[in-house]
């Protein structure tokens, strides 16, 4: 076990105590100590960011909201890239000549989809970079639906989801999507990506103790005060509630859920993560957490487990010595890995 994963402590049924910046979120903070903090609050990348650096001293804190801002900067300068929410982003130019030709993109964005690519294999197209075109289906689980997607409009869009069929060349710095038709989405990853860079930004300027959170994907450096950080991970359906408490330090975590992006039809739920087998949301699973030494990494693996479902999800986790996580499956059973039991 690496030293990085720190024991779990399961709290059930705990109650938050945290500030209203954190009470909404599927990882938030649980505060323990009053030492002197900055912490930030905005909205990128269609969520929120939070951004709370422990000081030594109260006179430190100017500075420190000076590098949040450049914290945020970093986290919005991703966002404009690798956005598929927008036509013009430079992410998008891969997708309007799918099925034509190779397009030159940003070492940035060919980094990401690497990874995402990576992801995509480790969990045998559970994750898939190529998933876009039945996101754009399924409404991209924006606005409340009463129907369900077509299915023979399904059927004729999964041909398309194969991230076999994106090409990267490392030389060339191209990326090709291979059919007509194709896209590629980076939801369920960028937010990570943002996530790690925000956090070199304040590497640099030489912060060691902080938490920086984009939605459900969290880093957690250093220490607050001396002492390990507490982070609460979402009851999926108490919302006021965690479900378990992580002391831990030096890790990222992210937390995938059917809880808050989601359409209930016929009285039936449907989370905004879609299976790229069948083209369907998958419903095996009510809450997913990976822990592992980068955010990019869990965001996607929490995407990615949340698809292959409570079973395979398990033996995929075990199966990977480098991440640790926990699953709420469907009737609310939660499973933990080893390396987080309590001891
Ligand atoms: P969030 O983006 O809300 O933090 P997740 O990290 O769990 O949630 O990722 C869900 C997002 O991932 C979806 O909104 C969508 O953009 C994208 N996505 C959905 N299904 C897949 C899939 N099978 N493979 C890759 N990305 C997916
Ligand atoms: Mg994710």
């Amino acid at each position: 076990m690496k030293k990085y994963f720190c024991i779990l402590v399961v709290l059930l049924h705990f109650t938050f105590s945290s500030s209203a910046a954190w009470s909404k979120n599927r990882v938030n903070l649980v505060e323990d100590e009053k030492s002197p903090f900055v912490e930030e609050e905005t909205t990128l990348m269609g969520t929120e960011i939070v951004v709370l650096i422990a000081l030594n001293s109260e006179q430190e804190k100017d500075e420190a909201r000076g590098a949040i801002v450049a914290a945020f900067d970093e986290i919005r300068r991703i966002e404009n890239l690798m956005t598929d929410w927008r036509e013009d982003s430079p992410l998008q130019e891969i997708n309007r000549a799918a099925g034509i030709k190779p397009v030159v993109i940003d070492d940035e964005i060919l980094f990401v989809l690497r990874e995402a690519r990576k992801v995509s294999e480790m969990t045998d197209g559970a994750f898939d970079v190529t998933y876009a075109p039945l996101g754009k289906l399924w409404g991209n689980f924006v606005t409340p639906k009463n129907t369900i997607a077509d299915d023979r409009a399904i059927q004729k869009v999964l041909p398309l989801v194969n991230y076999k069929n994106l090409e990267l060349d490392f030389k060339k710095n191209t990326a090709f999507l291979k059919k007509t038709g194709m896209r590629v989405g980076l939801g369920g990853i960028a937010k990570g990506y943002a996530v790690d860079k925000a956090a070199m930004i304040l590497e640099k300027k030489g912060y060691r103790n902080f938490v920086i959170k984009a939605g459900g994907d969290m880093v957690v450096r250093g220490k607050r005060n001396g002492k390990l950080w507490w982070i609460g991970i979402k009851h999926p359906r108490n919302r006021d509630q965690n479900m378990a408490i992580l002391p831990v330090s030096n890790v990222s975590i992210s937390t995938s859920g059917d809880y808050e992006r989601f359409y209930m039809i016929d009285g039936k739920r449907y989370p905004h993560i879609i299976s790229p087998k069948t083209g369907y949301p998958v419903d095996g699973c009510e809450s997913v957490t990976i822990l592992a030494k980068n955010t990019y990494l869990t965001d996607g693996l929490s995407t990615g487990v949340f698809v292959l479902g409570p079973i395979a999800g398990k033996k995929f986790i075990e199966g990977n010595q480098s991440i640790q996580g926990m699953i709420i499956d469907s009737k609310g059973h939660l499973w933990v890995s080893k390396g987080l039991e309590t001891k």
